[in-house]
């Protein structure tokens, strides 16, 4: 694929970063903390500005049965699969501006930027903003790529309901949007290639002083939930031979899961117990009862999977020692994804041109290009930010940074799209 001859691109920077920081204004929090919440009304409002922003950029836009936005450049040959790009704009609570934001609002900038420099796409060039990629709602991410990427069964998607009970269904028509889950699925072969500008959300770029990466590969979350149920009593009457301590089990299986991570034999192999509780929780009690959140990533499904097994069995082995009895239940499972190698290599190609150093790397965070990679030859371009902060307020990324993201966005959606 040959790039376009003399294709010069100039991105707004000052323009990119007054979007990024309106936006950020809308949100359920006073500023700086941003927190948009799927189908909140700042997440309404933060929808308004992205429709807004698409119509700047001269972009047609529609929104599915979800309300994923697809803001489309027609391509000179509209009937071949378009080039994608885009992000999410909901954000957690207590989050930053930067996180989904500058993949949307960056992606916009380069089609604009393109449109600038007289660049004539012959696909079509489209950005999608991504619903609810944060799980804060449902408990589960990315529900709008995994809807276009058929990798959640409909029925699923249906039984989904927030802390108060509402269902997906109800709070998507309120929301204004209609129609079967069913049609937001892509139809097969609806992207030739689909590239992600995100920030990091971790230290690396920064600390080796690297404007772009590049992702190889995105690390599969899988979280489990396990439960244990010991047997109480008086701290100081039960003697040691007769407990059946329920925390002490679960005490086990926290480090199980630390060992298994570590000897897994991929670095990229995470374990964590982000939650544990225990009950009654008073300091003359024995604990009656644990519960454990268990989260266990890796780049890679096979030693994911050694590691769960391991962890499983330690588990089976100190709950079968304590007389303790326990529920081990999987919350959610995805596999990594691959990116592209053909598109990883476009995005390599961009930046050596452009005098950009960039380093291939691997996304710990999902995204919803762990999704569109299932559909679409993917990659993602990161760009570093400030001490790999992410989901807080103090969440930051440079304005050179970012335009630096939007111009290698731009050239390589002009490369996949000629
Ligand atoms: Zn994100």
């Amino acid at each position: 694929m040959s790039p376009p001859p003399d294709l010069r691109i100039a991105v707004d920077s000052a323009g990119l970063q007054r979007r990024i920081d309106e936006l950020a204004l809308i949100s359920e929090a006073p500023a700086p903390v941003v927190t948009r919440v799927l189908y909140s009304e700042a997440d309404m409002r933060g929808r308004d500005y992205v429709r807004r922003a698409a119509r700047e950029a001269e972009l047609s836009v529609r929104e599915d049965a979800v309300g994923n936005l697809f803001a489309r450049w027609e391509g000179s040959e509209p009937a071949l699969a378009a080039v994608g790009s885009g992000s999410h704009t909901d954000a957690i609570p207590n989050a930053g501006r930067y996180d989904g934001v500058v993949g949307v609002l960056g992606a916009f900038e380069a089609l604009a930027a393109l449109r600038r420099a007289g660049f004539k796409p012959r696909r079509s060039l489209e950005v999608v903003m991504f619903t609810a990629e944060e799980p804060t709602r449902f408990g589960l991410g990315c529900l709008g790529s995994r809807l276009m990427a058929g990798s959640i069964p409909v029925e699923r998607a249906m039984a989904l309901r927030d802390r108060e009970g509402r269902s997906l269904d109800e709070l998507r028509a309120a929301a204004g949007y209609s129609g079967s889950l069913e049609s937001v699925r892509l139809p097969k072969g609806y992207y030739h290639a689909f590239v992600e500008l995100h920030i990091e959300q971790g230290p690396i770029l920064e600390a080796g002083d690297i404007p772009i990466g590049i992702v190889e590969h995105i690390a599969g979350p899988s979280s489990y939930r396990v439960t244990l149920h010991g047997e109480g009593g008086h701290a100081g009457a039960v003697l040691m031979p007769s407990r059946h301590d329920a925390m002490l089990a679960g005490a086990e299986i926290a480090l199980a899961v630390e060992r298994a991570a570590k000897g897994s034999g991929s670095p990229h192999t995470v374990g964590t117990v982000g939650v544990f509780r225990i009950e009654p929780g008073a300091v003359n009690s024995v604990p009656y009862r644990a519960y454990l959140e268990i989260d266990l990533r890796d780049a890679r499904l096979d030693t994911r999977s050694k590691a769960l097994a391991e962890i499983r069995s330690a588990a089976d082995q100190s709950c079968a020692r304590r007389a303790v009895r326990m529920e081990f239940e999987e919350i959610n499972a995805d596999p990594p994804a691959a990116g592209d190698p053909d598109t990883v290599a476009i995005a390599e190609a961009v930046c050596a041109e452009l005098g950009l150093r960039s380093l291939r790397m691997v996304s710990r965070a999902y995204h919803d290009s762990l999704f569109m990679a299932r559909v679409s030859p993917t990659t993602m371009i990161f760009i570093p930010c400030r001490n790999g902060w992410s989901h807080r307020p103090e969440e930051y990324a440079t304005p050179e940074h970012i335009a630096s993201g939007a111009e290698v966005l731009a050239h390589a959606m002009a490369r996949l799209a000629v």
